[in-house]
C-alpha cells in the first residue's frame, strides 16, 4: 500500500489497538515549522490518562500472543516494518522535516535509515538471545531464560524523532515485550503516521502503540503501575523526574540517555585535516541538537593556531550550508523552534559579555524562521557557563592545554559523561586518554558517533543502561534462574 499520510491529511488521532482513535482528552498540541514559524497543524492530541489506560489494556492483553509467536515469525514482521519504514523513508522524513527542520539528504534519510536498521539488527537477535545454563555437577540444572517485562515505553526527544523510535522499540519488540511510544510534543507527526505500517508490517493489535502528547502524558507513563519499563531519550531534568517516577509507582524498570557536553582533545600530533574535519562536522550535524556533539574543544598550544585558523574556515564554510531544508545543498537547518532559538541566542549573547572571545558566527541568518550562524568562542573561561553548559546548537568552545595530565582534568572536569574525542597519531597515548575520558563512548581521531553493535550511552548525569548491541536487549529482559534438582 503506498504510504498515504502528509502533514495535511494525518488523522490527528492516536494508534490504539491497531487503530487510529479519537484521544478521550480535548486537548491538543501545537506544531509550527521552524523555516518561518507557520502554523503546521494544531489539533495533534494531547493523550490523558484515559488514552494511556487504553493502551495500556490493549498492550496486556496482545503481550501473550507477541511473546509466544513463533520466533521467526516475530522476525518476519519487524523486517517487514524496516522495510516499509525505508520504503515510505522520504514521506516519514518530510513529516519529520515540517516541525524540526532537518534537511532530508543531510539528516532526514540518516535517521530513517538507523530506525529501519534498529529494527533489522534486533530482528535478527529474537532467535539469538538464548540465555544460558549452568552446569549441574552439583546436582542442581542452572537454567537462565532471558524474558520479555510486558508493557514497555519510550519517551523520546525531537531531535532525532524517528532514529530513537527504531532503538527502543526495536530492542523491546524483538524481545516479545509491547511497546507504547509517545513522541516528543514538538516533532509527533512523524512518529503518528508510523500507525498505518505498524498495521500493514502484521504486528497483532496492541503491540505497538502511538500516543502522542507531552509532558503531562510522559509523566503518566513514568508513573503507570501497570508498564514494566520505560526507556527515556531526553534532558537531564527530565530524566531524573523519570527515574522519580518509576520509583514512587512500580519501580518500573528505566533506561535513560541524556544530555551532554562533550570534549574532543586535539594533541600537537594529530591529523590536522582530520581533527578539523571531525570536531566541525560533530557540532553542526542537524544545527548542532545532538546529545553527542563534540562542544568543547581542546588544542594543544603547538597545533593551536594553526587548528583555529582551520577550524574557523571550516564553520565559515558550514554558514554556507545553512538554509531552507527543503533546497539542494542545504545540509543544515534551523533551529527547531522559537523557544530553542532563544535558548541558543541567549548563550551566545551572554557568552560575549566575558565568558569568551567569539572567533565566528554569533548572527542570526536571514529575518524569518530560526536560523543560526555556527558560532565558535575561543579562550573561554572554565567556569563560564557557555563552557559549562549544553547549549544544544551549533555553538562550540575552543581552549588550548599545555599537557595531557591538565587536560584530562579539565575534559572531566564536569557532570555529564557521554562522548569523548582523542586526535592523535600516537597509539599509546589515544589509548591512555580513551582509558581515563570518564565518558560512555570515546573516538579515536573520530569524534560523534554511534554503531548499532556496540553499547551507546552515558556515564554520570549523562544516562543510566545503553543503548544497542546485546545491551539493549538485556535492558528489556529479565533474567530468570530456573533451579532442576537433579537428586530428587
Ligand atoms: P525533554 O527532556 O524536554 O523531553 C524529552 C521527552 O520527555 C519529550 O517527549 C517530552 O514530552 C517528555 N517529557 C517532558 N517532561 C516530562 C515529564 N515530566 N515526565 C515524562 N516525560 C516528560 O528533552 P528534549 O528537549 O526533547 O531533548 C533534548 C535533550 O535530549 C538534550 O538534553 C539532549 O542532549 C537529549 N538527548 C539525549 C540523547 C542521548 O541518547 N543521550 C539523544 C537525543 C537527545
Amino acid at each position: 500500500m503506498a504510504f498515504p499520510w502528509s502533514a495535511k491529511n494525518l488523522p490527528k488521532q492516536i494508534f490504539i489497538n491497531n487503530e487510529y482513535v479519537d484521544s478521550k482528552s480535548s486537548k491538543k498540541l501545537t506544531v509550527h515549522n521552524p523555516t518561518d514559524g507557520s502554523l503546521v497543524a494544531d489539533d495533534i492530541p494531547l493523550s490523558g490518562e484515559q488514552d494511556v489506560d487504553a493502551a495500556v489494556a490493549a498492550a496486556e492483553k496482545a503481550f501473550p500472543v507477541w511473546r509466544k509467536m513463533a520466533p521467526n515469525e516475530r522476525r518476519n514482521i519487524m523486517l517487514k516494518f524496516a522495510q516499509l519504514v525505508e520504503d515510505n523513508a522520504i514521506a516519514v522524513a518530510e513529516l519529520t522535516r515540517v516541525s524540526l527542520g532537518a534537511p532530508y539528504k543531510a539528516f532526514g534519510a540518516f535517521e530513517i535509515g538507523l530506525c529501519a536498521e534498529a529494527f533489522r539488527y534486533n530482528a535478527g537477535w529474537i532467535d539469538k538471545f538464548g540465555g544460558e545454563s549452568w552446569p549441574q555437577e552439583d546436582g542442581f540444572l542452572k537454567i537462565v531464560r532471558n524474558e520479555p517485562l510486558g508493557v514497555t515505553a519510550g519517551i523520546v526527544p525531537w531531535n532525532g524523532p524517528v532514529g530513537t523510535i527504531g532503538l527502543k522499540a526495536g530492542p523491546a519488540l524483538a524481545m516479545g515485550n509491547c511497546f507504547i511510544l509517545k513522541p516528543s510534543e514538538k516533532t509527533p507527526l512523524s512518529s503518528l503516521a508510523l500507525g498505518s505500517l505498524i498495521k500493514e508490517a502484521g504486528f497483532p493489535p496492541g503491540v505497538f502503540q502511538i500516543l502522542s502528547g507531552d509532558g503531562s502524558t510522559g509523566a503518566l507513563i513514568a508513573s503507570h503501575m501497570r508498564i514494566r519499563k520505560v526507556s527515556f531519550t531526553g534532558s537531564i531534568a527530565t530524566g531524573k523526574k523519570i527515574q522519580e517516577m518509576a520509583a514512587k509507582s512500580n519501580l518500573k524498570r528505566v533506561t535513560l540517555e541524556l544530555g551532554g557536553k562533550s570534549p574532543a582533545v586535539v594533541f600537537d600530533d594529530c591529523d590536522l585535516e582530520n581533527a578539523v574535519t571531525w570536531t566541525a562536522n560533530a557540532i553542526t550535524a542537524n544545527t548542532g541538537q545532538v546529545c553527542f556533539a563534540a562542544s568543547r574543544v581542546y588544542v594543544q598550544e603547538g597545533i593551536y593556531d594553526k587548528f583555529i585558523e582551520k577550524y574557523k574556515e571550516a564553520m565559515k564554510a558550514k554558514s554556507k550550508e545553512v538554509g531552507d531544508p527543503e533546497k539542494e545543498g542545504t545540509n543544515i537547518g534551523p533551529l527547531v523552534d522559537e523557544a530553542q532559538f532563544k535558548r541558543v541566542s541567549g548563550f551566545i549573547e551572554r557568552g560575549q559579555k566575558g565568558q569568551g572571545k567569539l572567533l565566528v558566527g554569533g548572527q542570526r541568518i536571514g529575518d524569518k524562521g530560526y536560523y543560526i550562524e555556527p558560532t565558535v568562542f575561543t579562550d573561554v573561561d572554565p567556569n563560564s557557563e557557555i563552557h559549562c553548559q549544553e547549549i544544544f546548537g551549533p555553538v562550540s568552545v575552543v581552549r588550548s592545554f599545555k599537557t595531557e595530565e591538565e587536560i584530562m582534568k579539565l575534559s572531566n572536569d564536569t557532570n555529564f559523561g557521554l562522548m569523548a574525542g582523542v586526535f592523535t597519531q600516537d597509539i599509546n597515548k589515544a589509548l591512555r586518554v580513551a582509558s581515563e575520558f570518564e565518558s560512555g563512548m570515546v573516538g579515536i581521531n573520530c569524534v560523534s558517533l554511534m554503531f548499532m553493535t556496540s553499547p551507546f550511552g552515558g556515564s554520570k548525569e549523562s544516562g543510566l543502561g545503553r543503548e544497542c548491541g546485546i545491551h539493549a536487549l538485556r535492558a528489556f529482559t529479565e533474567p530468570k534462574t530456573i533451579m532442576v534438582n537433579l537428586t530428587y
